[in-house]
This record gives structure tokens, C-alpha cells and sequence, in this order.
């Protein structure tokens, strides 16, 4: 990958990152000035790593120089120089991170970019590889950088991001951190302009924890916003401190900050961003929890405040009860940390709480967004009784598509004597909408919750019960306690119909069982069907059909669920398939058509057995039923 030459080394840049420099030289981008939020925010996090090895105790190279950032203007030389006193870099350390080994956000960011993507340039921060984005004004960037370790060497890299880079070794009186001088294209000369570089960093990087100074003066205001009384920050500084912290550039969706002092003092303020990253496909989301102790960033990506439920949340923890020189592991079990988050999470599901009452339009925002993140949080059982008035759910009541229901909204509309919150899982509203398990429900006016959502058949479940009623998937329901509730207009019953007898119906169903022999548990009369002819429900207690065949796809190797089918006896098609058997119990008309009849609810149910006889078998029935058609009275000649 090197080659030596005259005291340096030649390294060629690993591909997608030459593919992304090839990008970033030649595209038009009118926000260039991202370069110099994305090297400062390198620098601040490399001070960060200092001034934290410094207060464990460590020794740093240089130990009497202040941890700030420097920036310096050279309009003759056309040269902008940025520089930290951070952790700096070793040899190895220059080799791996910038330039040989592509990290894993590359590929990624190059996918985003795509074609015509040089408006999605801004975003390059995200994905890791910000450094590269100093090409955009660049021709020509040195850097000379000393690690903080006191005996490791400084080394200086060089490249015109053509195609390789040089290392070799940097001057003796080089100091700690890292100074990077971006010799400017023509076009790029207003970035030795300190009017455009005073306004990048008050656009950027105004929160910076550290100084930065334009040719010795100040321009940052460097305040820890989260630390201020809530009354003396105004909104457009919270918008401006998520940006910044959040590598957003929309506003966010709404902010929750708050600060307590006892038992345990902590300062928090949280974010909701606007839109999931979770949409872009690169899986989960990393937590976005700055936590830091006493001012002090101890780790920007802290897994330990919020559950991974909030992982979408941005924000800030500070907190002077937590000792400095804490390592990840013992921050997990640390008592004091565990108390704030317990406080925190809560807080902040009020503060959700608060939000859905009072600005409905913004917590549905909000729901739409992160609502299926948020449902993972049904396990959470200390939060539990916050989380669930939270949840939205599509609804029989809906007249359209939407996760606008709230089990409140539920309980305050049951009907009189509904004891249980109903609910029914499938792929989709229409195909919830037709499961013929529904009918009965609809014939006496119960709301049921449509959901859509894979985690729906966990979290409900989960939840045991709402305000005292218990959540019930719909195929599960106790029937009996569903026939009391009064339907809405009662259907005039045809009283005079020629009364079937129950016990020639339940024969029937025994001679269907008979037929389908141990591809079902039982074949039974139906209390739920109105205007199917046959469902199959599942049999096992406290489990729905949806979750049983979550559960099989999951896990193939368990045996398919086990079904029950149910028959309508009111149903046509069932009365006269007992004509059929009264006249004749083996008649083969009556095994076809209950096979076919099997087949078209085993659909229903989502699995597809065996379709070449499921094919066969209604092509046959179709020959039959043509051909009793032409037999009509006046249908054939
Ligand atoms: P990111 O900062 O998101 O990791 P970058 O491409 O901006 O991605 O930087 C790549 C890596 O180079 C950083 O993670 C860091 O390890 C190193 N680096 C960049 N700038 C500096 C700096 N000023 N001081 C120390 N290390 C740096």
C-alpha cells in the first residue's frame, strides 16, 4: 500500500474514498463553507479526547497549552489554516483514518449522493467522512499533527486528493494536536475572508465547547446552553444548539429541557429531530446522547441515558454527580446514572404527553415518525403506564388509513358491556378489513384496532391492560361475552325460515372434519361469522393468529399453528351443502366442496399450503358447478 520515497511515504487512497474526492473536487456546491464546520467539529472532538485524558489523571504533550481552536488567515499564500491542541494522530492512527481504509459510512454516503445528489453534500458529516469534504476548497491540504501521548512523534500528511497521499515525519518543534493548512482553489478564495469564515462557525459551530479564534480573536460563544435557566434561552438558540449538536439542518420537532437538583443534580436537554434516519436503510439508529460530567464530554454516543426505544432522541446530559474517570462499563451499572435516566425517560414521556394534548398536530408528526420505535418500548414495564396512553393505532373507526387512535380514545368509546379492548393483526388495513373474524364485531358496532405493524402482536399483548380492560386480540375473543352487547340495528331475523335444526348443523361440521381429517383441530358452528360462509381461528390460549404465524415464519422449524375451522350456519353456501349431506352424507359434491372451501379460508389465513391441488381442486369444482349451470332451466338450448 506505501511506498518510501525521499523520507515520506506514497499511499494511495482506498477507491470509494477516491470516488467520493473525484465528487467532491468537481461538484458545484454553493454551501462549501460545510468544510470548515466539519474540521472544526474534527477538532473539537479531538479536544474533547484531551482535555478527558487530561482529567483522568493522564499526562499530555505540551500541558500548559489551552485546549482551543485556531484559525488563521493567509490571504497572500491563499491559505487557510485550522488548528487544535486535541489528541493529534499517530503514524498509524494518519493511516487509518484518513484516506487508506475507507470507513464504513463511504459506500454509504456515496449511495446517498447518488446521481445528481451534490444538494445531499451537507450531510457528508454524518456518515464519517467529513475530513474529505475540505477538497471542496482545497487543491492542496497539509497536516502536521503530534499526539498527546509525550513521547510519540509528530508526522505531516499531504495530497492534493488526486489520487494518493504522502506521509512523512513533521517538524521537531511541532506541538500537540493537529494543524491542517488547506491551500485554496482560485474559486475558493473568499475563505480567507474573515467576514465567511466568522459567518461558517456562527453557523455552525457556535456551541463548540472550546474557543475558536479567528487570528487571535474569539468568535465563538462557546455557552453550555443546557446549564442556563430554561428562561434565558430563547427558541431560536435551542434550534440553533440541536443543529449543531445533531448534524441537522431542519428544525427540530420539539425539545423537552430541564434540570434538577436534588437527590442528584443533573442538567438534561432533548430533542425530537425531525425526520427517522431509520427510513435510509442502514439499520438502527445509533443513540445521539451527549453525556457529559461537569462540562465535560465523556461520550457522545451514551447508550446508558435513554432506552433504545428513544434512540431517535438528540440531545444533552450534564451531570456533577457522576465521577469523571468513568469507564463505559461501570457506567452502565452506575446507581446515580441509573436514577437520572429513570427521571429523564420519564420527563420526557410526559413531556410527550403534554405534547399530544396540547399541540395534537405535532405529536402526531411525532407518532407518524417514531411511533413503531416507540411501540418497542411495551417491555419497558417502569415506564409502562406513560408509554401506553402514547400509542397510536389505525382503527375500524378510521375512515381512512392512519395511526390516529389512542386507547383512551378506545375506552371512551367502548360500547356498553365491552369488557376488552379488541384488536386484529395483518399485513395491511385491507386485509385486516376483510378477515372474516371481524364480522361479528362490525354487526354490533365494537371499534378494533387495525394493526399493521409487526411489533403491534408484542406490544399490545404486552401491555396486559388499559385503564382496567384487557387487550384482546379479535380471533381470541370470549364470544359469548361479545353476543351480549346489542347490535347496533338489529337485522330482521328470518324468523319464518325453515328452522334448522343446531344438531343436523353440528353433523355437518363433523362430517367436514371428517373430510379434512387432521389438516384441522375441529370444524365447529360459528358465533363470530355474519356474512362469510367459513373462517379458521387459531387455537392456542392467548396467543393470536397473527402472532402464531409471526411466530412460525420466524421459527420454521415449529410445526405449522394449528387451526379450527369455524362454518356459518346461516351462510347459504352452508345450508345447502347440508341439504346436499342430508341427502347423502358421502356425496363426492360434498367432499370437493368442502376441500374448496377449506382452501379458500386456509388463504384467508395466510398460509398457502399446496397451490397446484388448491388450483386442481377449483378448476374441478368449476367443471362441475358449469355444468349443473347449463342444466338450468332455460339456460341451455
Ligand atoms: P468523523 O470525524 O466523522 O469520524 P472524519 O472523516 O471527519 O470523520 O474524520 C476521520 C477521523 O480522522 C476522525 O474520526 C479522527 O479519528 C481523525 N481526525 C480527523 N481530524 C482530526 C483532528 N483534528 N485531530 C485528531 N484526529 C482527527
Amino acid at each position: 500500500m506505501s511506498e518510501k520515497q525521499s523520507g515520506g511515504e506514497q499511499f494511495v487512497f482506498q477507491a470509494e474514498i477516491q470516488q467520493l474526492l473525484d465528487i467532491l473536487t468537481h461538484s458545484l456546491y454553493t454551501h462549501r463553507d460545510i468544510f470548515i464546520r466539519e474540521l472544526i467539529s474534527n477538532a473539537a472532538d479531538a479536544l474533547d479526547k484531551a482535555r478527558f485524558k487530561s482529567i483522568k489523571g493522564e499526562t499530555l504533550a505540551d500541558p500548559d497549552l489551552d485546549f482551543e481552536i485556531r484559525i488563521d488567515l493567509d490571504k497572500d499564500k491563499r491559505i487557510i489554516t485550522i488548528c487544535d491542541t486535541g489528541i493529534g494522530m499517530t503514524h498509524d492512527e494518519l493511516v487509518r483514518n484518513i484516506g487508506t481504509i475507507a470507513r464504513s459510512g463511504t459506500s454509504e454516503f456515496l449511495k446517498t449522493l447518488g446521481e445528481n445528489g451534490s444538494d445531499k453534500l451537507n450531510l457528508i458529516g454524518r456518515f464519517g467522512v467529513g475530513f474529505y469534504s475540505v477538497f471542496m476548497a482545497g487543491e492542496k491540504v497539509e497536516i502536521v499533527t503530534r499526539p498527546a501521548d509525550p513521547e510519540a512523534p509528530a508526522h505531516r500528511w499531504i495530497s492534493d486528493g488526486k489520487g494518493s497521499y504522502q506521509i512523512e515525519p513533521g517538524p521537531d518543534d511541532a506541538k500537540r494536536g493537529t494543524e491542517i493548512r488547506v491551500h485554496l482553489r482560485e474559486d475558493a478564495l473568499q475563505f480567507t475572508e474573515k467576514f465567511t469564515v466568522e459567518s461558517a462557525i456562527k453557523k455552525y459551530s457556535n456551541f463548540v465547547p472550546f474557543p475558536i479564534k479567528i487570528d487571535g480573536e474569539q468568535i465563538n460563544k462557546q455557552s453550555a446552553i443546557w446549564r442556563e435557566p430554561k428562561s434565558s434561552v430563547t427558541e431560536e438558540q435551542y434550534k440553533e444548539f440541536f443543529k449543531f449538536i445533531a448534524n441537522e439542518t431542519e428544525d427540530p420537532l420539539t425539545w423537552m429541557h430541564f434540570s434538577a437538583d436534588a437527590p442528584i443534580q443533573f442538567h438534561a436537554l432533548l430533542f425530537v429531530p425531525k425526520k427517522t434516519r431509520e427510513i435510509f436503510g442502514f439499520g438502527k439508529d445509533e443513540t445521539g446522547i451527549n453525556l457529559f460530567v461537569r462540562r465535560v464530554m465523556v461520550d457522545n454516543h451514551a447508550q446508558e441515558v435513554l432506552p433504545d426505544y428513544l434512540r431517535f432522541v438528540r440531545g444533552v446530559l450534564d451531570s456533577d454527580d457522576l465521577p469523571l474517570n468513568i469507564s463505559r462499563e461501570t457506567l452502565q451499572e452506575n446507581p446515580y446514572l441509573r436514577k437520572i435516566s429513570t427521571t429523564v425517560v420519564g420527563r420526557f414521556l410526559s413531556h410527550l404527553q403534554e405534547l399530544s394534548e396540547k399541540q395534537p398536530e405535532t405529536f402526531q408528526g411525532i407518532w407518524n415518525q417514531y411511533g413503531r420505535v416507540l411501540k418497542e418500548g411495551y417491555m419497558d414495564f417502569t415506564h409502562k403506564d406513560k408509554l401506553a396512553p402514547l400509542f397510536r393505532f389505525d382503527s375500524s373507526k378510521n375512515s381512512e388509513p392512519a395511526q390516529t387512535v389512542s386507547l383512551s380514545d378506545y375506552v371512551k368509546r367502548m360500547r356498553d358491556k365491552q369488557e376488552a379492548i379488541y384488536y386484529l393483526s395483518g399485513a395491511t388495513r385491507e386485509a385486516i378489513e376483510k378477515n372474516p373474524t371481524l364480522e361479528i364485531f362490525k354487526a354490533k358496532d365494537i371499534e378494533v384496532l387495525y394493526c399493521t405493524d409487526p411489533v403491534d402482536e408484542f406490544a399490545l399483548p404486552g401491555l396486559i391492560e388499559f385503564e382496567g380492560k384487557s387487550l384482546q386480540s379479535v380471533d381470541q375473543a370470549d364470544l359469548k361475552k361479545i353476543e351480549s352487547i346489542e347490535a347496533l340495528e338489529k337485522k330482521e331475523e328470518k324468523a319464518e325460515e325453515e328452522k334448522i335444526s343446531e344438531k343436523e348443523l353440528k353433523n355437518l361440521a363433523r362430517r367436514i372434519k371428517d373430510i379434512l381429517g387432521e389438516r384441522v383441530e375441529d370444524v365447529e358452528l360459528s358465533q363470530r361469522l355474519v356474512d362469510s360462509p367459513a373462517v379458521l381461528v387459531g387455537t392456542t390460549p392467548g396467543m393470536s393468529a397473527q402472532m402464531e404465524r409471526l411466530m412460525h415464519l420466524m421459527h420454521e422449524e415449529t410445526a405449522k399453528p394449528k387451526r379450527k375451522m369455524e362454518i356459518n350456519g346461516k351462510h347459504p353456501l352452508i345450508r345447502r351443502l347440508l341439504q346436499i349431506y342430508q341427502t347423502n352424507p358421502k356425496d363426492p359434491f360434498l367432499v370437493q366442496a368442502a376441500e374448496t372451501l377449506f382452501d379458500s379460508v386456509v388463504l384467508l389465513d395466510g398460509f398457502i399450503a399446496d397451490p397446484h391441488a388448491m388450483a386442481l381442486r377449483s378448476q374441478q369444482l368449476l367443471t362441475q358447478s358449469t355444468e349443473l349451470y347449463l342444466q338450468k332451466p332455460g339456460q341451455s338450448e
